[in-house]
C-alpha cells in the first residue's frame, strides 16, 4: 500500500512576514479608524524546493509570533498530509487557542500547504478540493466606509456610482455610525444606484438588539440583500431572535472560528449567509468542513475576504468549489467579497493583477492557489 509517507517530501522552513502600508487617506468604520494596513503572510519551503504561500486574517504582528511559536511542531512533516498537520497544530494550541490568533496562524499555514499540494500535483487548489462548479465568480464591492467629510452622504453616493461604472452589480456599505445617519445614508445610496444593483449593509456588530431591529425595520423597503453583523458575535440567542424578526436577511461569521463556533451559529439558526474568513476560521481544511456543516442547514456560504491577493485567490479557489444549493439548471452566481478600500499590498504582492470583466472574475486554473508572489516587493514592505 502506498501512503503519504512514501512521498519523500518534507517541510524545511516556515517564514511568516508582516507586510506594512501607510494609507494615503484615513477612513473608519463603526469600531476604529484605518491609517495603516498590516498583513501577515507565510512562506513554507519544502526540501524539494516547492514553495507555498498562505495568509492570516488578524493582528499581523501577533499572528506572526504565533506562527513562529507553533511552526517547530511540523518541521520535517510531509506537507501533503495537511489534515494530519492541521490536527498536530490544533492539539498544540487546543488548551488556550480555540479562537483568535492561534487559529489564524494555523489558517495561514494550512493555506500554504494547499498551495504546496497544488504545485506538487500540478493542479489548482479548487480541483484538489473536489473540483470547480463554475468558471467565474461574481465580486461584490466592499467600500463606502466613513470619513470626516462634511459631504459624507454625497461622497458615499458618488463612490457607489463609481463601483457601478466599474461593472459591479452588488455593493456593500458600512452602517454603524448612528441610526439616523445610517438610515439617510442607505436611502441616499439606494436612490443613487437605482433598483437593479444589489445593496448590502454591514454594521460590524455596532448595535444592540433593539437598535439593530429598529434599523432593519426602517430599511426593510430598501431591498437590502443582507444585514451583516447587526449584533455582537457572542450573542447567539439574540442573533436567532433577530433573524426571526428581521425581514432583511442576516449575515455573519467573520469573527467566528473553527467548525465548533460555526456549528453554534447554525444550530441556533442565527444567519442566512455564513461568512467565515478562510484566513482565520482554520484555513481551507476547516472552511471545507464548515461549508459541509452549513450545507446540512441550507445556509449559503459567502466567505469574508480581506487582505492581499493571496487571501483573494484562496477565496477564489474555495468559492469555485462551493456546492450550489439548491441545485438547478441555471445556477445562482457565487459571490466573492472584493474590498475596494485603499490597499496597495493587495495587487502588488502578486504578479498577476486581479481582473474583473463584465462584472465577474474568472476562476484561475494555475497550480496551487495560482498566485506568483513578488518577493522583491515583499522585501521592500516587510517589517
Ligand atoms: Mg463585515
Amino acid at each position: 500500500m502506498v501512503s503519504g509517507k512514501d512521498f519523500k517530501m518534507k517541510i524545511s522552513t516556515i517564514i511568516p512576514y508582516v507586510l506594512n502600508e501607510d494609507l494615503e487617506t484615513e477612513f473608519f468604520f463603526s469600531q476604529w479608524e484605518y491609517s495603516n494596513r498590516k498583513i501577515c503572510i507565510v512562506k513554507i519551503i519544502c526540501d524539494n524546493g516547492i514553495v507555498g504561500w498562505g495568509e492570516a486574517y488578524g493582528p499581523a504582528p501577533v499572528v506572526k509570533e504565533s506562527i513562529n511559536y507553533i511552526k517547530q511542531n511540523i518541521i520535517g512533516m510531509n506537507p501533503l498530509e495537511s489534515d494530519v498537520i492541521w490536527s498536530t497544530l490544533f492539539r498544540r494550541v487546543h488548551d488556550y487557542g480555540r479562537s483568535g490568533v492561534f487559529v489564524s496562524a494555523i489558517s495561514a499555514i494550512d493555506i500554504a500547504l494547499w498551495d504546496i499540494k497544488g504545485k506538487y500535483h500540478k493542479l489548482p487548489v479548487s480541483t484538489l478540493l473536489g473540483g470547480s462548479y463554475r468558471e467565474k465568480i461574481r465580486p461584490y464591492a466592499t467600500g463606502l466606509y466613513f470619513s470626516d467629510s462634511k459631504t459624507l452622504t454625497d461622497d458615499l453616493c458618488n463612490e457607489a456610482l463609481e463601483y457601478v461604472n466599474e461593472g459591479f452589480k452588488s455593493i456593500k456599505m458600512k452602517v454603524g455610525l448612528n441610526l439616523k445617519d445610517d438610515i439617510s445614508n442607505v436611502k441616499a445610496v439606494r436612490n443613487a444606484i437605482g433598483p437593479d444593483i444589489e445593496l448590502m449593509i454591514d454594521s460590524n456588530h455596532a448595535y444592540s438588539y433593539d437598535e439593530a431591529l429598529k434599523l432593519s425595520k426602517k430599511l426593510e423597503d430598501q431591498d437590502i440583500k443582507w444585514f451583516e453583523e447587526p449584533l455582537s458575535p457572542e450573542f447567539y440567542d439574540q442573533y436567532s431572535d433577530f433573524k426571526s424578526k428581521s425581514l432583511i436577511p442576516v449575515a455573519a461569521g467573520e469573527c467566528e472560528y473553527l467548525r465548533y463556533g460555526f456549528q453554534k451559529l447554525l444550530d441556533k439558526n442565527c444567519v442566512d449567509f455564513l461568512q467565515m474568513d478562510i484566513c482565520s476560521c482554520g484555513g481551507l481544511t476547516e472552511a471545507k468542513r464548515i461549508s459541509a456543516l452549513s450545507s446540512t442547514k441550507g445556509v449559503k456560504v459567502i466567505p469574508h475576504t480581506w487582505g492581499s491577493g493571496i487571501a483573494f485567490y484562496t477565496a477564489i479557489n474555495f468559492i469555485s468549489n462551493l456546492e450550489p444549493i439548491p441545485g438547478r439548471l441555471y445556477k445562482e452566481d457565487a459571490y466573492i467579497e472584493y474590498d475596494r478600500t485603499e490597499n496597495k499590498i493587495r495587487e502588488n504582492i502578486i504578479k498577476d493583477n486581479i481582473i474583473m470583466k463584465d462584472g465577474y472574475i474568472s476562476v484561475n486554473d494555475k497550480p496551487g492557489l495560482g498566485v506568483d508572489v513578488d518577493e522583491t516587493y515583499l522585501n521592500e514592505i516587510k517589517i
